[in-house]
């Protein structure tokens, strides 16, 4: 039997050499239109009023609210855009549009649908109140008001808040580029029938959408062949074009598993084993400063350790503060068996029923079979150093189709 070098340690453990070993990306500046999906590096303040003047929120008319006459005399009309010289005294109204600026004197709008117009004159209900309808300055944003923190994430209302306060640029974190290498002699790809002994890359395209879910490219290699120097090779370029390098085979136990020691090679190996199912054989090293995770080939425990690893290191490279999936405490709805040697992640599907929640696995938890990833909406954590938990008992269950919140 072969002894590993690498010692077992726990999930907690692996995680922090990762957090120490990863750094953010550069901050860069990117216009407006290529902000989408970048996370802002910078505070962002309001040096001006939005509305900027006083302004309608209906189409209608500017009076004085305090006026008691019974119809008003309409001295014109002010659109949005440019301000008339308009005077609203008692006794007079001017038509205003929505948006466009409330005249001097008037401190109310009546909207068109409260109001009849007839020969020039206008007649409002007995009692209008001041304010009604005028968007003050400032309402919306006031100057020196915080805008949108470093931090945050960039959508559409966030880009849309840079564009109103008059930035046509901001400071991103750069997104990480991820190049994907399989491993593995017996690897085709899938348009390929397999031969005797062969089988269908399927990691390579699983982990690439995995990176592109997070909004990053994602550079897919391979198959590569289980030789010293196709691996060496691979991995010296993928680390030359990528910030980050996810290879997925070749870290177990066989003769043929060469990950490891070419990692030692070109660079540091952090740590060559955790304390997880799937996913015992997790690697992580640094190459020349890129981060670089040795998957293991089973296609479950390759998607199962990017979603633990992967995925929150991608985060805080792109500068993330929030890098966690939520955790919900659920009930199980059957028996789950578990060995006490290590936390283990059984796919499940949770459901809210009568305000609490329960979660079935998605069948048989072989880490070969991705059928039970598809419609998974949790990771159920069942921890170390805990047996057979039965049904209607309680474990923790990370939301992995909910955005991160810690
Ligand atoms: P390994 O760790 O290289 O021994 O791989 C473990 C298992 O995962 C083997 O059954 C491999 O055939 C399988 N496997 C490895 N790479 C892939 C891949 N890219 N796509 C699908 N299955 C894979
Ligand atoms: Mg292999």
């Amino acid at each position: 039997m072969y002894a590993s070098r690498y010692p077992v340690i726990s999930m907690e453990e692996a995680w922090e050499q990762v957090a120490a070993a990863i750094h953010r990306l550069p901050i860069v500046t990117r216009p407006l239109d290529a902000l989408l999906g970048h996370v802002l590096a910078e505070d962002v303040t309001a040096s001006e009023n939005m509305p900027p003047f006083p302004a309608s929120a209906m189409d209608g008319y500017a009076v004085v609210a305090a006026d008691q006459a019974e119809e008003r005399l309409v001295i014109g009309e002010q659109d949005a855009g440019l301000r008339q010289p308009f005077h609203v005294q008692p006794g007079t109204a001017v038509r205003i549009m929505t948006g466009a600026p409330l005249p001097d004197g008037a401190d109310a709008v009546v909207p068109f649908e409260q109001a009849t117009e007839r020969d020039g004159h206008v007649r409002v209900p007995a009692t209008v109140a001041a304010g009604a309808y005028v968007r003050p300055a400032g309402q919306d944003i006031a100057v020196g008001n915080l805008v949108l923190a470093a931090g945050t994430l960039l959508g559409a209302p966030e880009i849309g808040l840079l564009a109103t306060v008059g930035r046509t640029e901001a400071l991103v974190y750069s997104q990480p580029t991820v190049a994907v290498i399989a491993t593995g002699d017996e690897l085709v790809s899938p348009g390929q029938t397999p031969g005797p002994g062969q089988i269908r890359d399927s990691n390579s395209y699983a982990l690439a959408a995995a990176v592109r879910t997070l909004g990053y490219p994602a550079l897919r290699i391979g198959p590569v062949p289980d030789t010293e120097q196709a691996l060496r090779e691979a991995i010296r370029e993928a680390a030359a074009q990528a910030d980050m390098v996810l290879t997925s085979g070749g870290v177990s136990m066989g003769t043929r598993d060469l990950i490891k020691p070419i990692l030692e090679e070109l660079g540091t190996v952090h740590f060559g084993r955790v304390a997880i199912k799937p996913g015992k054989p997790l690697t992580f090293a640094t190459l020349q400063g890129v981060p670089m995770f040795g998957l293991p080939g089973f296609p479950v425990s390759s998607l199962v350790c990017f979603e633990m690893f992967v995925r929150p290191a991608l985060r805080l490279m792109a500068g993330y503060r929030r890098i966690w999936r939520p955790e919900q405490r659920v009930r199980l709805s059957h028996a789950v068996r578990h060995t006490p040697d290590r936390a283990e992640f059984q796919r499940a599907v949770v459901t809210q029923r009568d305000g609490e929640y329960w979660a079935e696995t998605t069948g048989n938890q072989v880490s070969g079979r991705l059928l039970s990833l598809v419609g998974a909406n949790a990771l159920l954590k069942i921890p170390a150093g805990v047996d057979d938990v039965a049904a209607g008992e309680s474990v923790i269950a990370i939301l992995i189709d909910q955005p991160e919140a810690g």
